[in-house]
């Protein structure tokens, strides 16, 4: 998203001609991430820092959190009702930030927030196999037969999809850890409603190789570290 060669960035957002800007670029006017950029075909970004004349043209900081969701906190920005995730933020920029996945009302663990667009699609994007691990607690005892339920995949006719395959392993009679590569809608409560086994507590644990960190109070958030961010 926003990625864009120097030279029509800078002609976009200075109103000045592409020959100008060339020349602009000759003459070492122009610094890209505190450094002289003289290539037209560098490709910037929305978080590029890009300095003309040494006057500021663009300074985003991306930004990536983790935050530990308490049950009765939304996923969402606004909310008339209920508390958001957004709410719990102590940061300045938070309203630049969207929701990498959002968890139910109900459900509690990692929320993962960013202002990186290009970031947060990886990171959903089926394609790219990330698994997101819930501990799930069920009101009824377990089986062996949800594990092959699981693995096989349920057919959903609201929205007419397979799940992809997704991996249970029964941790005692009345829990599960249970790993999605997707985020279908109240995907979880679904898959175990087809055993007519509810369940009464959802708790998300990880997503790809970021852990919820144990130092997280529930309520709490942390920025990511470059390890976490890198994946
Ligand atoms: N599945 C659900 O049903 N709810 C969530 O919050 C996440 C996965």
């Amino acid at each position: 998203s926003k990625r864009a060669r120097l030279d029509r960035f800078i002609s976009q957002h200075l109103q000045v001609n592409r020959k100008n800007v060339r020349l602009m670029l000759a003459k070492g006017q122009v610094k890209v991430d505190g450094e002289l950029a003289r290539d037209i075909d560098l490709i910037v970004d929305e978080f590029s820092h890009i300095c003309v004349d040494d006057k500021v043209i663009q300074a985003n900081q991306a930004c990536y959190v983790m935050l530990h969701k308490p049950v009765g906190v939304v996923s969402a920005t606004v909310d008339d009702k209920h508390k958001t995730v957004i709410d719990l933020l102590e940061w300045d920029n938070k309203e630049s930030l969207h929701i990498v996945g959002r968890l139910d009302l109900n459900t509690s663990g990692l929320v993962l927030l960013t202002n990186d667009g290009r970031w947060s699609k990886r990171l959903m994007d089926p394609e790219h196999k990330v698994g997101k691990l819930y501990r799930v607690h069920l009101q009824n005892p377990l089986t062996s037969e949800y594990i092959s339920a699981f693995e096989q995949g349920m057919y959903f006719e609201f929205e007419d999809i397979t799940t992809l395959p997704a991996e249970l392993e029964i941790i005692d009679s009345h829990t599960a850890l249970v790993t999605l590569y997707e985020g279908r809608y109240h995907q979880i409560k679904r898959m175990f409603g087809r055993f007519r086994n509810p369940v009464i507590g959802l708790h998300r644990i990880s997503v790809g190789n970021i852990m919820l960190d144990s130092e997280l109070a529930v309520g709490q958030s942390r920025p990511l570290t470059g390890d976490e961010i890198k994946g």
